[in-house]
């Protein structure tokens, strides 16, 4: 494995449930949406494999018929960072690590909370890559734009991560070391992508890692993932199998 002189690692990650403590969808959806019961069903759906993450997690945002920017209001006000994302991110700016954000969810809830919880040069350092929204000024009605609708996912994350790597010069020889982190299943199609896939303890990623044997490695919080690159990076990534728990 070829370490880039100038970055040494770059760490991709989901936002909903990773970065932040709360899913903003599901927020939204079990709040000011048709609630926790129904998202459940839906999300047992997704799971069990008879709906795609693309539709059901349309159906879920379409039960919520708050105009958008009172939906930024209440994310702002509930939705809360991980305790180890901040330290995390200095230190990847110190080391020149990008953190870019492949996220399922939609830029300006991801824009205004990143913007409010990390900080105002944040959002010129993390790149976000995610799906858009439509807002029909007229009626205040407001709609996800997927930024892959023929993908499964609505986000394919795998393409985003390869489309990333290609715009930057980066091909077999030149990549370094690569890291995801997520919680959900949207992030499954990126799992495959990268050196080492950061599975948040107790959600959903897990059970898939183990199903679909993708090898994964645990955290709680962006401090365990802080602690465990650096000891991947000092050892310039012959020490990533240590790390994986399902062997
Ligand atoms: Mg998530």
């Amino acid at each position: 494995m070829t370490s880039s002189t100038t970055h040494p690692a770059i760490v991709f990650t989901d936002w909903d449930g990773t970065v932040t403590l709360q899913d903003s969808n599901d927020y939204l959806t079990d709040n000011i949406g048709f609630g926790l019961k129904k998202r459940s069903e839906i999300n047992d759906e997704i799971l069990n494999g008879s709906q795609s993450f693309r539709d059901g997690f349309r159906e879920m945002l379409e039960s919520v018929t708050t105009p958008f920017p009172e939906c930024i209001d209440i994310l702002l006000k509930n939705v809360q960072l991980d305790p180890g994302f901040k330290h995390f991110y200095h230190w990847c700016e110190s080391k020149n690590i990008p953190v870019i954000v492949i996220s399922s969810g939609m830029r300006p809830i991801i824009y205004a909370l990143l913007k409010n919880l990390v900080g105002e040069e944040a959002i010129k350092n993390i790149e976000i890559i995610s799906n858009e929204v439509e807002i029909d000024e007229k009626s205040k009605k407001w709609d996800i734009i997927y930024k892959d609708p023929e993908s499964p996912f609505g986000h394919d994350k795998a393409r985003s991560i390869k489309q990333y790597l290609t715009k930057h010069g980066y091909n077999e020889s030149n990549t370094p070391l690569l890291f995801y982190s997520g919680d959900g299943v949207s992030d499954l199609s990126a799992a495959k992508e990268t050196n080492l896939l950061f599975a948040k303890h107790g959600k959903d990623l897990i059970k898939y890692c183990i199903r679909e044997n993708i090898p994964y490695t645990e955290f709680n919080s962006f401090e365990d993932i802080l602690s465990k690159i650096t000891t991947i990076i000092e050892a310039d990534g012959k020490n990533i199998n240590d790390f994986i728990e399902n062997k």
